[in-house]
């Protein structure tokens, strides 16, 4: 039988209807949560990534602004824009759109953000918190993958989970999310030896290595959960993720689609940590 798709889609659009109506209640006692994403550079995909979180922060209720930078731009005046909007009472959350342009240290800049506005959870403080099992902001990709685990119903506890990846914005989090879960995880990586062997073995198989079709149907368990993290441009200019979805969906249990799964997540996941982060500036 084929797989169950997870339809991150409809899971997405009906977090953002919840969403609206916190926001709304949160309007009426004074406070509108607000988001400012820094765009750096002309990179095409960055700016449909923070057009989309623009929308979904226009769909919420929620305020957005874009701060843009030329491609040149100084760190120094990227750093001065962090601090204005760190002090900024208006302003609850503050993303920067990675990648940056090659003479930027993400990893200063995103050092520079206050923890309590750092809506993506990259902050050093925020993904130590994660570490620990205390509470903090939890990047939005991970985080969107529980909850589309949750929602289909997949048992975590005791199970296998396999992540391809081990980026500090994908693969590491959600690591520590499941292993939160009671799952066992082993992280994959470029270096992993005979991968189909340790994929093979999974009962929640995650790719997130930025490689289309990497997992094919032989990697792949009967009955496992498959959740797919690539986004891949392909040559013909078609978005494909990094699992060989018409094969593997023969052989998984449950599968999500690229784009319509984890995609439109993460971005919900962002507007849950701007509002969080709203509330918490009133608690
Ligand atoms: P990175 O490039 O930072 O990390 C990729 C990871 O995959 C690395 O750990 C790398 O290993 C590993 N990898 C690469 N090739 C292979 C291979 N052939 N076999 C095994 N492991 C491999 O990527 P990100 O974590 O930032 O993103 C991963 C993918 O997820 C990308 O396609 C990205 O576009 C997508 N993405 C999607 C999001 C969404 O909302 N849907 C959000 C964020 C990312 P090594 O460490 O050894 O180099």
């Amino acid at each position: 039988m084929p797989a169950t798709v997870i339809d991150g889609k409809s899971l997405a659009a009906s977090l953002r209807a919840t969403l609206k109506r916190t926001v709304d209640a949160l309007a009426a006692r004074g406070v509108r949560p607000g988001l400012a994403a820094i765009l750096a550079g002309d990179d095409p995909a960055s700016r449909v990534y923070v057009r989309n979180k623009a929308r979904a922060c226009a769909e919420t209720g929620v305020h957005s602004e874009v701060h843009e930078f030329a491609q040149e731009v100084c760190e120094n005046a990227l750093l001065e824009r962090i601090a204005r909007l760190n002090a900024d009472r208006a302003v609850h959350g503050i993303l920067v759109q990675l990648p940056l342009p090659r003479q930027l240290d993400a990893g200063r800049l995103l050092a520079a953000l206050a923890p309590a506005k750092d809506v993506d959870g990259f902050h050093a403080a925020n993904l130590g918190l994660l570490l620990q099992g205390r509470p903090g902001v939890v990047p939005g990709t991970p985080a969107g993958v529980m909850r589309l685990l949750e929602h289909a119903g997949v048992p975590l506890a005791g199970r296998h989970a396999v992540i391809v990846g081990r980026s500090n914005i994908v693969g590491k989090p959600l690591a520590l999310l499941l292993l939160q879960k009671d799952a066992t995880v082993t992280i994959c990586h470029s270096k992993t030896a005979d991968l189909a062997c340790v994929t093979r073995q999974a009962d929640i198989l995650v790719a997130a290595a930025g490689r289309p079709k990497l997992i094919g149907a032989a990697m792949v368990k009967a009955g496992a959960c498959v959740i797919d993290v690539g986004v891949n441009r392909l040559a013909d200019g078609k978005i494909a993720g990094d699992v060989d979805f018409n094969a593997v969906k023969e052989v998984a249990g449950w599968i999500t689609p690229v784009p319509g799964g984890v995609g439109p997540m993460t971005v919900a996941m962002l507007i849950v940590n701007t509002v969080r982060a709203a509330e918490l500036s009133i608690a």
